[in-house]
């Protein structure tokens, strides 16, 4: 018999989660189901069947396109900062 630390249902079954709440009673399988959520959100084919699951497409592909639009302008952000910490040691040396 395991009783959920969260609420407390007790399951009599060897079940790995929680009927009641959905949680999870070992914490390596948690972390294992959560590692692999996260990488099905992160990889193409995840963001691609999310895409195909939510009904409003146009509010999707938006979604998607400011999500990349943010990891550009980062990444976009970071090479310009190594542009001008470059330059500046440059002209350090150089004076
Ligand atoms: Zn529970």
């Amino acid at each position: 018999m395991k009783q959920c630390p969260v609420c407390g249902h007790q399951n009599s079954h060897n079940e790995m989660r929680c009927p009641e709440c959905g949680r999870f009673y070992s914490k390596i399988i948690e972390l294992i189901d959560e590692l692999a959520t996260e990488e099905e959100n992160a990889s193409v084919a995840g963001r691609w069947k999310r895409f195909l699951a939510t009904s409003d497409k146009k509010q999707a592909l938006y979604h998607e396109w400011l999500q990349f639009k943010s990891g550009l302008s980062f990444q976009a952000k970071l090479s310009l900062w190594m542009i001008f910490v470059f330059v500046f040691a440059l002209i350090v040396t150089v004076l």
